[in-house]
């Protein structure tokens, strides 16, 4: 599974596209007026990570998370509206590593096996090997001679699960949800 941002979770729209639809649509509802891309809040950007293959960010506020898009690297909260900053938007930073991480991540199958917040490579590296799975999902021939020799189907061992986070029923994955307990 690949580890993608908001882009084609939401249909191929850039941020600026969503904001001026789903987003400023829902936020109407709840009168609030979404400011442009570039009203950017000064203070320390969060950091993205990767929650179920998606990159995501956490509020630092009300604790619900978001997708975010790494060609537009800025989040607005689609629960409480970053109303503590004035409703500004808050810059997001994605690892310098990014690329690589998603390779690592890509080599695992199952999108609940797709996380990461702060581990380096070698310890996601190490958590690949040591559930059977490959370094690097990008090791073509690696995965070609495997497939033909029937290896990777037998060593489809069960990763251990992610933390009891759970899409909202009513809301559709990709989309805003709440991280309990944040
Ligand atoms: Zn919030």
């Amino acid at each position: 599974m690949k580890v993608v941002d908001g882009r084609p979770i939401f249909g191929n729209v850039s941020l600026d596209e969503y904001r001026r639809g789903p987003m400023s649509d829902r936020a109407r509802r709840r009168l609030v007026t979404i400011p442009p891309l570039d009203r950017v809040d000064q203070t320390e950007p969060l950091r993205a990570r990767v929650y179920r293959g998606l990159w995501i960010a956490d509020c630092p506020d009300c604790g619900a998370a978001g997708m975010v898009w790494v060609e537009t690297p800025v989040f607005m909260c689609q629960v409480c509206w970053n109303g503590r900053i004035g409703g500004l938007w808050r810059g997001v930073e994605f690892p310098v590593e990014r690329g690589e991480i998603e390779d690592i991540l890509e080599a695992r199958l199952l999108p609940q096996e797709q996380n990461w917040t702060s581990e380096t490579l070698d310890e996601l590296r190490a958590e690949n090997v040591q559930h059977g799975r490959p370094v690097s999902a990008r090791s073509a021939e690696y995965w070609a001679e495997r497939w033909e020799h029937g290896a990777v189907a037998r060593e489809l061992v069960p990763m251990e699960p992610a933390p009891a986070e759970e899409f909202p029923a009513d809301q559709l994955p990709g989309d805003e949800f709440q991280t309990p307990g944040v």
